[in-house]
């Protein structure tokens, strides 16, 4: 694909995401030989800087890039900064872009860069609104002399609500087709391999469905705690931070029917289905019985204290943020009816583990009466991160007399592809929307789908009745009772284990 000249403004530019993912994103393109042959950035904040100041911040002197700056000759990495630039927006977001415009206008002429822009939003999500509304104002959402996209960050609303008050707020200025919601998990290459292993094989979906798959389940374990963010995180917890975005999206990959097509909208549209037909708990019973959440508490890891979530940082002493969620779910279709979906997330987990586990059922009549297997079904586990890949495990018979019958795995791992150079999730995506490609960005109503799932779940847990909060010590999977929503269908698999 070609990428057309270009300018990417990054609102916000002064900030965190900018110099630790969107920057080195964007050097790994250039080593690649993937940017644009006229290619300028312009850094926008309120924050006062000059071009070089901008320069030496995010490229020159950024610890994100140190290592790989060394690699290569200044001229080389000089040619690289050179690209960056910077205009501070005078102390606030909301106000007149005219100064910016005419920013814009100079590089575009100076640089030819055309007159296509990329706006990347990572300001706080408070401001998307404003900033589109004043890009607007100032005629910079205008297509007629080259294409305009809204590269727009988590998170997407703090509820359904104003989930929906933000795609309205956004689409009064820019249409639908120019806003591009990033979710980082879908950059990677391990989430985009489930629709490859789905929809590439003839091995897998003839299986994918009630009549040969038990239960579906999904782990995202952290190890770390809320580190510094415990202000943030105290406002979201774990379903707002990973289960909302990430994990429906991993969700909906799985649910989802056959595109017809690799074409954006065929696939986007599969994925919304797929988010409606998740069946929405309503009533007290039904949110109570498949719901639990829990916060961690202090602990010894390694012979090292850690706190517990009460006492971290920002983190209000009596909170009931949850920093474990586990949901359990039906899909509401012809292909899913029944067939129980088990996902959970947390922090302070035993290990750093990402992972979707296929269950299928036991055949139907067990031949091997004395297959020595306790648990008799196959899994294909999908590993996301870390150690990428995919495992199918299958029973084999044991050498000798009889027919015992033992568990043996078949396995790739994506490090065995060592000449490939594997694509960090930024890179690919700043990519994608660089050449107008929205697969990977979420659209506003799959946005809306996940909202509609997720917001009668904390509703129930933030309205204060009888919702089940349980505390787990650091460093294990989660409280004693995260087996009770699993119980009778086989227990959680905690990775490691195989
Ligand atoms: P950040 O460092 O907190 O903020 C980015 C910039 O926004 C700041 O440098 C600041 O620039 C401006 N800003 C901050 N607070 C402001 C306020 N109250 N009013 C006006 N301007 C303010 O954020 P970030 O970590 O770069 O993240 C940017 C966006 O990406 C956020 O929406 C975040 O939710 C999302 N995100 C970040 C990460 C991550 O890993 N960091 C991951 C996922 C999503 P000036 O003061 O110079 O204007």
């Amino acid at each position: 694909n070609k990428t057309e000249n270009q300018i990417l403004v990054i609102f916000g530019a002064s900030g965190d995401l900018t110099a630790r993912k969107l920057v080195p994103a964007l050097f790994n393109l250039y080593l690649a030989g993937q940017l644009p042959e006229n290619f300028v950035v312009l850094g926008a904040s309120r924050s006062d800087m000059t071009d070089n100041a901008f320069r030496n911040k995010v490229v020159l002197e950024s610890t994100y890039l140190k290592t790989k700056i060394k690699e290569h000759s200044d001229d080389y990495i000089k040619a690289f900064a050179n690209k960056f630039f910077y205009e501070d927006l005078g102390g606030s977001y909301d106000t007149d872009y005219g100064r910016l415009r005419k920013r814009v206008e100079d590089l575009k002429n100076k640089y030819q860069t055309s007159g296509n822009i990329i706006y990347y939003l990572s300001t706080p999500p408070t401001l998307y609104e404003t900033i589109a509304q004043r890009l607007a104002d100032a005629g910079m959402s205008t297509q007629n002399n080259g294409w305009k996209r809204m590269i727009v960050e988590k998170p997407f609303g703090y509820s359904l609500e104003t989930a929906k008050q933000l795609n309205q707020g956004l689409q009064q200025f820019f249409e639908e087709h120019q806003i591009y919601r990033i979710d980082h998990y879908l950059g990677k290459e391990t989430v985009q391999n489930l629709l490859v292993t789905r929809f590439a094989n003839s091995i897998f979906e003839p299986l994918w469905n009630r009549n040969y798959i038990h239960h579906v389940e999904i782990t995202n374990a952290e190890s770390v705690g809320v580190e510094k963010r415990g202000g943030y995180y105290d406002k979201s917890g774990a379903l707002r931070d990973m289960f909302q975005n990430h994990l429906l999206q991993i969700v909906s990959l799985i649910v989802m029917e056959p595109p017809i097509s690799d074409a954006p909208e065929d696939i986007r549209n599969e994925k919304v289905k797929a988010l409606k037909s998740l069946r929405v708990m309503k009533d007290e019973k039904e949110l109570f019985d498949n719901t639990i959440r829990a916060q961690y508490t202090s602990s010894v890891i390694d012979g090292e204290p850690v706190k517990g979530y009460r006492e971290e940082e920002g983190v209000d002493k009596n909170s009931t943020t949850e920093t474990y969620a586990a949901i359990k779910f039906f899909v509401d279709n012809w292909r899913w009816k029944d067939t129980p979906f088990y996902v959970r997330t947390a922090k302070r987990m035993p290990t750093k583990v990402t992972e979707v586990v296929i269950h299928f059922k036991t055949p139907h009549h067990q031949v091997f009466q004395e297959s020595g297997l306790d648990n008799k079904d196959n899994k294909l586990v999908i590993r996301i991160q870390p150690d990428e890949g995919i495992l199918i495990k299958f029973g084999v018979k044991v050498p000798g007399q009889g027919f015992k019958v033992e568990r043996a795995n078949l396995d790739f791992y994506y490090s065995s592809l060592a000449e490939t150079h594997v694509m960090e999730a930024y890179e690919r995506l700043l990519l994608d929307a660089m050449q107008g490609d929205a697969t990977l960005y979420a659209r506003a109503d799959e946005v809306e789908a996940a909202w509609e799932f997720v917001d009668p779940i904390l509703k129930y847990w933030e309205s204060g009745k009888d919702v089940r909060m349980y505390g787990y010590a650091a460093g294990v999977w989660g409280p004693e009772n995260s087996n009770e929503l699993i119980d009778g269908i086989g227990e959680w698999r905690n990775p490691g284990a195989s």
